[in-house]
């Protein structure tokens, strides 16, 4: 078992800073009509009109962090994310199962640069029985993408449980094109017709989904004609997205929307139609708080495509055996006692019936309002190396089952208190030693003073426990390459056995 390494850091009342993911590109999925769906939509006829019959789709989720073990989607808020999606996919009869979960150490593919190396990352990792989804620090600079051919990747800024980003991107791995479709590149394939919304659209726009096929083509550029949706409807079989219920919508930048749920932007179509989009869809690019629902077009060509693209894997009936009542009477074991004379702790508690998935959170304070640390488990123990803590911190447990991710009960709260305080936090060190200055304003050079020690190496983290920069701590000084982000840090400082944490804030 990986052992955990874990730094509780004291936490002020600072505000993380803007990770609000507006400023990535929304879906880094490239215009694509696959094959199936465009055969689809010629013989609708030959489908079901309504829903027939439940799915069980099987999920493969990673959270990836950085070689060093940096970076990781907190995974208490996986689970917030996970019940987001079942509530999106609510009335469709389609629901979602666990199949398997992973952490991923792999810095290349936490900040990969472009999709053909998120695939090359995806076929390393991807499991063969389940749509394989990847939360990392930047999937190519997007919120997230999908490939037909491997799998899922978003990014965490874009992953919280009130983003629809994930939802978006399995409706893609359902089939589904954006509403838009065509209009990703404006109306030339790579922005290089301009085109003034007041005006008449063209009849056609074109569009380039070079990485979307299933053996990559990298030398070929292959552009398609989409042809440009009417406000009447006389075209919309075969026009935009190809589902006559989805209105006419040519905006592929991310929009808001107004108290109607439809874009400010009016559009004019080929025929000199004003409308607005549609902000309810998920497959559009309105903001996340806009969107609400798939039509019933849309859900109708997901269940065909899940049943004849992703037959092999999905499941008629779920396949848990069981359902947890309340938090399934979990018992916490050890450790259960105040001071604590050691640092490095194995957790333990009861298994419980039904529960595929436990999550572990260590946390500060009573009601545990800030977690430092949480992991997903399927076993009912979790070690942490090194728990470094001045503070009182507690400990709880959730268990979960793979298809029910909302409204978890977690076991009782245990505090506890380390007795043999590493020196990390020890006081009387702490006031011996001295970050000069402790705010950076245009700064880039931090000194370490301290009283009789000699600091050999240091590492800075950041507030979100992320290391930003370690090294030899020659001369006692600490000089980044660039100006930090505003916020807090922390700096540990080692000589030998000794280690001393220290924050300071960049202004
Ligand atoms: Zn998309």
């Amino acid at each position: 078992m990986r052992t955990l390494l874990v730094f509780i850091f004291a936490l002020s009342t600072i505000s993380l800073i803007g990770q609000n993911g507006y400023e990535l590109n929304p879906c880094g999925t490239e215009p694509y009509k696959s094959p199936w769906l465009k055969q689809y939509q010629k013989n609708k006829d030959a489908y079901p009109t309504k829903v027939e019959g439940e799915v069980y789709v099987p999920l493969n989720v990673a959270v990836v962090g950085t070689d060093e073990g940096a970076g990781r989607f907190s995974e208490s808020r996986l689970v917030e994310s996970l019940c987001t999606l079942t509530n999106d996919f609510d009335g469709t009869d389609i629901f979602f199962y666990l199949e398997t979960y992973r952490t991923i150490y792999d810095s290349e593919f936490f900040e990969h640069s472009n999709v053909l190396e998120g695939a090359a990352k995806m076929f390393e990792y991807d499991s063969e029985n389940a749509i394989n989804s990847y939360l990392v620090g930047s999937p190519a600079g997007n919120c997230g993408y999908n490939l037909p051919y491997a799998g899922i990747a978003l990014s965490n800024s874009c992953a919280s449980p009130s983003d629809h980003t994930w939802t978006h991107e399995l409706g893609h791995a359902f089939s589904l094109p954006h509403p838009f479709i065509g209009w990703e590149g404006g109306a030339g394939y790579e922005g290089e017709i301009g085109h003034n919304y007041a005006d008449p659209a063209p009849e056609t726009v074109l569009y380039n989904y070079t990485l979307f096929q299933d053996t990559l083509i990298l030398d070929t550029l292959i552009i398609d004609t989409a042809f440009v949706e009417y406000l009447d409807g006389s075209n919309c079989h075969i026009a935009g997205d190809g589902f006559c219920d989805t209105k006419p919508d040519y905006l592929s930048v991310r929009w808001a929307c107004d108290s109607n749920f439809e874009s400010f932007n009016e559009q004019t179509d080929p025929s000199g139609e004003k409308f607005k989009s549609d902000a309810t869809l998920f497959m559009s690019y309105a903001f996340d708080a806009c969107a609400s629902r798939f039509s019933e077009e849309q859900v109708l060509a997901m269940h065909a495509s899940l049943e004849e693209e992703d037959g092999d894997i999905i499941l008629a009936q779920t396949p848990a055996t069981g359902e947890i009542v309340g938090n399934g009477d979990i018992q916490l074991y050890t450790p259960y006692d105040a001071d604590l004379d050691y640092k490095d702790i194995v957790f333990n508690w009861g298994e419980v019936e039904h529960a595929d998935y436990y999550l572990f959170q260590l946390g500060l304070g009573e009601g545990m309002s800030v977690i430092f640390f949480d992991t997903i488990v399927q076993t009912s123990k979790v070690e942490v190396a090194e728990l470094n803590s001045a503070l009182p911190f507690s400990w709880a447990v959730t268990p979960f089952s793979a298809v029910d991710f909302c409204d978890l009960e977690s076991s009782e709260i245990v505090e506890l208190e380390l007795s043999d305080v590493s020196s990390i936090d020890d006081q009387l060190l702490a006031d011996k030693v001295k970050l000069v200055p402790n705010l950076l304003t245009d700064d880039q050079k931090i000194r370490v003073e301290s009283e009789g020690l000699n600091f050999s190496s240091y590492e800075v983290y950041s507030l979100a426990g992320n290391m930003i920069q370690s090294g030899d701590l020659q001369g006692q000084e600490i000089e980044f390459p660039q100006r930090l982000r505003e916020g807090m840090y922390f700096v540990i400082l080692k000589d030998g056995p000794v280690k001393v944490c220290l924050k300071f804030l960049q202004q």
